[in-house]
């Protein structure tokens, strides 16, 4: 399984519809202070859940709708889409190909599509639990994080071996279970 597409509309500093394309191998994004390296990561962080607008960076959810420019007017919604190869099927679904997408408009109302469909917030977290990509994964360290896994409390360490042992879908459903 691999990433293979990012695209973006409206989020952030991308007003333009824009696909950033990876193959094999390693990607780097390089660019000036200021032109939106790190909004990619944000881009990728935001379609797999994220609910917490400080942890992208800003205020409000809303922030991550395009604000407009003196040139250009600010977008109504912020779109993005991930697509992930799933030929190995390491996620647990019969599609060779992936794709989630999250869409919010600044009324506030916002949707979640798994190739092309609706659907929860809930149903794209369960697809990535214990693969290490989701919102609580390890597949984007962020600034701070390394420093925050050595000196944290050791039970919030271990979440981080649960996941990687594949093991946090049990956790959530015996949770579940005794809550019923
Ligand atoms: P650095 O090298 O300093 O880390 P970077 O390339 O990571 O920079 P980002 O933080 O990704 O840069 O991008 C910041 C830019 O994104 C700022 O210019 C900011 O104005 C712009 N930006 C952030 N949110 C929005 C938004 N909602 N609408 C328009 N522009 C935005
Ligand atoms: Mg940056």
């Amino acid at each position: 399984m691999y990433l293979k597409s990012i695209e973006v509309q409206g989020f952030k500093s991308f007003a333009n519809k824009l696909t950033f394309e990876f193959h094999d191998g390693i990607t780097a994004i390089v660019g000036p202070n200021g032109s939106g390296k790190s909004n990619v990561a944000d881009a990728v962080r935001w379609v797999l859940g994220e609910q917490s607008a400080k942890q992208l960076r800003g205020s409000k959810m809303e922030d991550v709708i395009f604000s407009g420019t003196e040139t250009r007017k600010p977008q109504s919604y912020a779109y993005v889409a991930i697509t992930l190869d799933n030929s190995d099927h390491k996620l647990a679904t019969s599609y060779e190909e992936v794709t989630v997408a999250r869409r919010v408009y600044r009324s506030g109302e916002s949707e979640y599509l798994m190739n092309g469909s609706n659907c929860r917030l809930k149903d794209v977290q369960e697809l990535f639990l214990d693969t290490g990509i989701g919102k609580e994964g390890y597949s984007i360290i962020g600034q701070g994080q390394i420093d925050k896994i050595l000196s944290g409390k050791p039970e919030d360490r271990r979440e981080l071996f649960d996941e990687a042992a594949g093991i946090v879908k049990f956790k959530k459903r015996k949770a579940t279970a005794e809550k019923n």
